[in-house]
């Protein structure tokens, strides 16, 4: 920040995280508001016909279109990029813009890429079904199994796709392992952060060249608007890669989503604190219920990688699942007698939402590979909000019956 005599009063690059969150990449107009712009333009003026040309040649870097770039999605982009500790940040227009515009620009006919099997449903689609049709080879492995992915990464590879904690089981993978063998195979790393939040984990500080983002989750946090993010490191990809690919092919964020999300981050610290305290709550009280067979927390012990979970993040994350003893029917009726939490698929909202995950975001896939994802029919995920925990524990209490 600068005061009125261009004097440096504060230096953004020594702020901690916190204060990032609130203040970072935020520039002012010549109207010295508080709070950020919202500058819904898509054009720019120039003042000569010699500045346009210059533009367009690359010699003076300026807005131009807002396909390219805008100064609040700039805002957004650079809050987001501190706070990972990211050289770059493009953000896209949803979560799903983010994954495949990080994939297409960089892959082409006859590149393979391994993927963990647990993803999001249509991270899954991209990786399973649309990149084999351009020509790329897809391997799946079990995200878990440190030999699965060293026997898939024995051969050349151009790129690694992983979702950690995974959806909806909260599977935990190893990311720093999985880069290394990732590295030695010449492959990119892309990590869906989504569950984490930029908040809990740092993928790119544990080796990761890519991350991406949801924005529509945990960044705006209160379910009202879509957006998404490209966070990396790796220059090349930046310029020769994504750069084009975003420009000429368009997911590009709304300035006004762009302003909503900006806001977003300046609570997101403290939204997802109350998140993750919430769920432990929710996640130690479902445990010791009785018609409850399994709960799947990263932050409790009875969690299969709770060390590995606690060595990468800082918390035990916002969402809980569990299994309802007796199928899909126990299921439905335990959802169709919630009160207070509401039956959607979104996730990361103030508001706490649930879902059936095997009728819902993973109807697609086929039985038996719901079964092998762990997706089972008395499956429930439970994205936990910011209510009294108390009144949530009640809901849940008359729910189960
Ligand atoms: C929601 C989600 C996405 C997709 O994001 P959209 O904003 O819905 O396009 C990708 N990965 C994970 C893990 C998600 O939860």
């Amino acid at each position: 920040m600068t005061d009125k005599t261009g004097e440096k009063k504060s230096n953004p690059a020594k702020w901690r995280q916190r204060t990032r969150l609130v203040r970072g990449g935020q520039e002012r107009s010549a109207f010295e508001e508080t709070s950020e712009g919202l500058f819904l333009t898509s054009g720019y003026v120039y003042g000569t016909a010699d500045e346009a040309e210059k533009a367009f040649k690359g010699d003076v870097e300026r807005y131009m279109y807002s396909r390219y770039a805008n100064p609040t999605v700039t805002m957004f982009e650079k809050r987001l990029a501190q706070l990972e500790g990211a050289e770059k940040c493009v953000a896209t227009s949803s979560g799903m813009a983010a994954v495949f515009a990080a994939l297409a620009c960089q892959l082409q006919a006859g590149d393979r890429v391994v993927s963990s099997r647990a993803l999001f449903g249509s991270c899954l689609y991209i990786i399973d079904e649309q990149l084999p049709k351009f020509g790329i080879e897809t391997v799946l492995v079990d995200g878990t199994d440190l030999d699965q992915w060293k026997q898939a990464l024995s051969q050349k590879t151009q790129c690694v796709f992983l979702e950690t904690p995974s959806n909806p089981c909260l599977e935990i993978i190893d990311i720093r392992a999985v880069c290394d063998l990732a590295h030695e195979a010449g492959a990119k790393v892309i990590v869906d952060n989504v569950f984490a939040t930029p908040v809990l984990q740092h993928p790119l500080e544990l080796g990761a060249d890519i991350i991406m983002y949801s924005a529509t989750k945990h960044i705006d946090g209160q379910g009202r608007t879509m957006g998404g993010a490209i966070l990396t490191n790796d220059m090349d990809f930046f310029e020769e890669s994504l750069t084009p690919f975003f420009r000429h092919t368009g997911p590009t964020l709304s300035p006004f989503n762009a302003w909503v999300m900006v806001k977003g981050l300046e609570t997101l610290d403290v939204r997802v604190a109350r998140h993750c305290e919430n769920a432990l709550d929710v996640a130690e009280y479902l445990s010791g219920r009785k018609g409850i067979t399994k709960v799947l927390y990263p932050g409790l012990e009875s969690h299969p990688q709770h060390e590995l979970a606690m060595s990468q993040m800082s918390s035990g994350s916002t969402i809980v699942s569990f299994e309802i003893d007796g199928g899909k029917e126990a299921a439905f009726g335990f959802l169709n007698r919630l009160g207070l939490i509401d039956i959607s698929n979104n996730l990361g909202d103030a508001k706490s939402l649930t879902t059936h995950p095997a009728t819902t975001t993973h109807q697609r896939l086929s039985p038996e590979d719901r079964l092998a994802t762990g997706i089972s029919d008395g499956l429930v995920r439970l994205s936990v909000g910011l209510e009294d925990v108390e009144d949530l524990k009640e809901d849940l209490d008359q729910a189960l019956g």
